[in-house]
């Protein structure tokens, strides 16, 4: 089962080697979708805690882009780089991360995912 916390921001950049709109600096209000995935503990019946989820992610990545220059700490800031930034920072802290979903505007967007699990490699037979 996948469970997913949704979070804006709004944020600054620019693309110096970009032509187009997004070479001049200016803002985004960006929406971050992460998902995990995992089985429901028998017990809580929660895969995890959407409180738990939604304040690592906020501590481990989002607090630090929201309201700020990305260009400041992601070089090339496009939507592409913004996700692996995220990405690199959540996988530690995430148990379970599944996929990352980065919206730029209601119509574009990145997804990173990760690697599928090959059946048999690994975990309990
Ligand atoms: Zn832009």
């Amino acid at each position: 089962m996948e469970l997913s916390v949704s979070f804006t921001f709004a944020a600054a950049h620019r693309l110096p080697l970009h032509r187009g709109r997004c070479f001049n600096m200016h803002g985004h209000n960006y929406r971050l979708v992460v998902t995990v995935a995992g089985e429901p503990d028998p017990l809580t019946g929660m895969v995890m805690d959407f409180a738990d989820l939604e304040g690592t992610v906020e501590r481990a990545a989002v607090a630090r882009m929201r309201g700020a220059c990305l260009n400041d700490f992601i070089d090339t800031p496009t939507a592409e780089n913004i996700c692996a930034w995220a990405w690199d920072r959540l996988a530690p802290a995430v148990p379970g991360l599944a996929r990352l979903v980065l919206y730029e505007t209601e119509r574009y967007w990145v997804t990173r995912a990760a690697p599928a699990a090959v059946p048999g490699a690994a975990g309990p037979p």
